[in-house]
């Protein structure tokens, strides 16, 4: 074993996935490589998420895990970051009790302690600036290097849904200079990164904390006329914040993908007004309308949260309803589980039985196979372009359409990073299969 070896570990969401890749990236420009089994690695990167109960409880298993591999690996090097160590360096003291076997604690979207270890042990800094923001190799049932990369522009979040954790782990909202963005997003262009996905926790409102500087429409125009990027996308949006000029923006620029993703969370006036999300179930309804009537074959995708406190079944029964009548192209389905700190936690008896909650995820989940099975099979026979991004070592090529839909090419030999046209074979409700001609 040679300590110039990693084994990244990461959980959540995209920003986390982001703040991930950018610190494997780090390690892979001083040196570092990485192995699939941890306990062959040198070091080993932890990013967590504790967003939901269930992934909680995923790191602590695997926590017990790594502190057994020091135990009979002393010379083991373990980093923690994400959202369990979080912004407050207060906490740092209760965690390094809690975790002694743990050498180095990065908080969300901060690369600092690691760069600074690597300085301290003497690393060399990376071959050439830029190299620790691109996406480290991909896994070896693929072949080639990402050309998506993920660029974080808005920082924590200043909003205060009653059940969301985010706002306690990675701090209020900050927007990054947009220089800075921009600057990034050449480098990821010269080195081969054809996609772009703009990343904040409410990305419609970057900008709006920095005066004078630009907002979410400008600043995708920027990256999408940066020389080399074939697309870009923005996630995740919130209802409140999508403004008309950003969905004019999208429906106008070459390059802007038609695809949102506009979590609503719950189908109730009553749950929604619970959660503190600040719109309507009717509101949510005519913004889908608005971005649909101005933007056609726009992907929309949305999250839901089934079992918040108090939701009756008749109140789920909205949810599904509202779902039935927006037909979004996918829904990222959670059961509602109390995180400390928050308004719900703290207020709200969790009183909705798991198993109840597990009833309405599944009947969720079945509905939305169902509406998925229906929405897809006229894409049978049509023609889509995609950008490939993965060659599988059957020779498959994997893509996405510009709605964000996973397509599989047979029959094609082109390159991650190129822009083809192929015609859809077989349409299922998660995926699509197409050939080129
Ligand atoms: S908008 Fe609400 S759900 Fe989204 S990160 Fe902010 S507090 Fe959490």
């Amino acid at each position: 074993m040679t300590p110039l070896t990693y084994n990244l570990w990461t959980i959540g969401c995209q920003m986390n996935e982001a703040d991930a890749l950018r610190a494997a990236a780090l390690l892979e420009s001083t040196g570092f490589r990485p192995v699939p089994h941890a306990r062959d690695a040198g070091l080993l990167l932890l990013n967590t998420c504790v967003v939901r109960q269930q992934a909680e409880d995923k790191i602590h298993s695997r926590l017990r895990y790594v502190a057994e591999l020091k135990q009979h690996n002393p010379g083991l090097v373990v980093a923690l970051m994400g959202c369990l160590v979080g912004k407050n360096p207060r906490e740092l003291d209760g965690l390094r009790e809690q975790f002694p076997f743990v050498d180095l604690f990065l908080p969300p979207s901060n690369l600092d302690p690691l760069r600074g270890f690597l300085k301290a042990r003497g690393y060399p800094a990376p071959a050439e600036p830029g190299d620790d923001i691109l996406p480290p190799p991909l896994p070896d049932s693929m072949t080639g290097r990402s050309v998506v990369a993920h660029l974080p522009v808005v920082l924590g979040c200043s909003h205060a849904c009653t059940y969301c954790v985010i706002p306690y782990r990675r701090g209020g909202e900050r927007s990054r200079p947009s220089a800075e963005i921009l600057a990034e997003a050449a480098t990821l262009a010269t080195r081969g990164i054809r996609e772009i996905i703009l990343l904040g926790q409410i990305v419609d409102r970057y900008g709006l904390d920095l005066p004078g500087e630009i907002h979410l429409p400008e600043l995708l125009r920027g990256v999408a006329a940066v020389p080399g990027i074939a697309r870009v996308r923005f996630l995740t949006s919130h209802p409140r914040w999508i403004t008309g000029e950003l969905i004019a923006a999208v429906a106008s620029t070459p390059g802007l993908c038609p695809y949102f993703e506009i979590p609503v969370q719950a189908g109730s006036d009553a749950v929604l007004a619970a959660m503190r999300r600040g719109y309507t179930a009717g509101e949510y309804e005519t913004l889908v309308a608005q971005v649909r009537a101005a933007i056609p074959r726009v992907g929309i995708s949305t999250d839901m949260i089934v079992g918040f406190p108090g939701e009756t079944a008749a109140q789920f029964e909205d949810s599904m309803a509202l779902m039935r009548r927006v037909n979004p192209d996918m829904i990222r389905i959670a059961k509602y589980s109390p995180r400390p700190l928050t308004y719900s936690a703290r207020h709200l008896p969790d009183d909705v039985p798991d198993a109840e909650k597990e009833r309405r995820r599944v009947a969720m989940e079945a509905q939305l196979r169902a509406m998925l099975t229906v929405k897809n099979a006229p894409l049978l026979g049509q023609t889509v372009e995609i950008l490939v991004e993965t060659i599988e070592k059957t020779g498959r090529r994997h893509g996405r359409t510009p709605d964000y839909k996973p397509v599989f090419v047979d029959g094609s030999a082109a390159a991650p990073g190129d822009l083809i046209r192929a015609r859809i074979t077989w349409a299922g409700p998660f995926s699509l299969i197409a050939e080129t001609q």
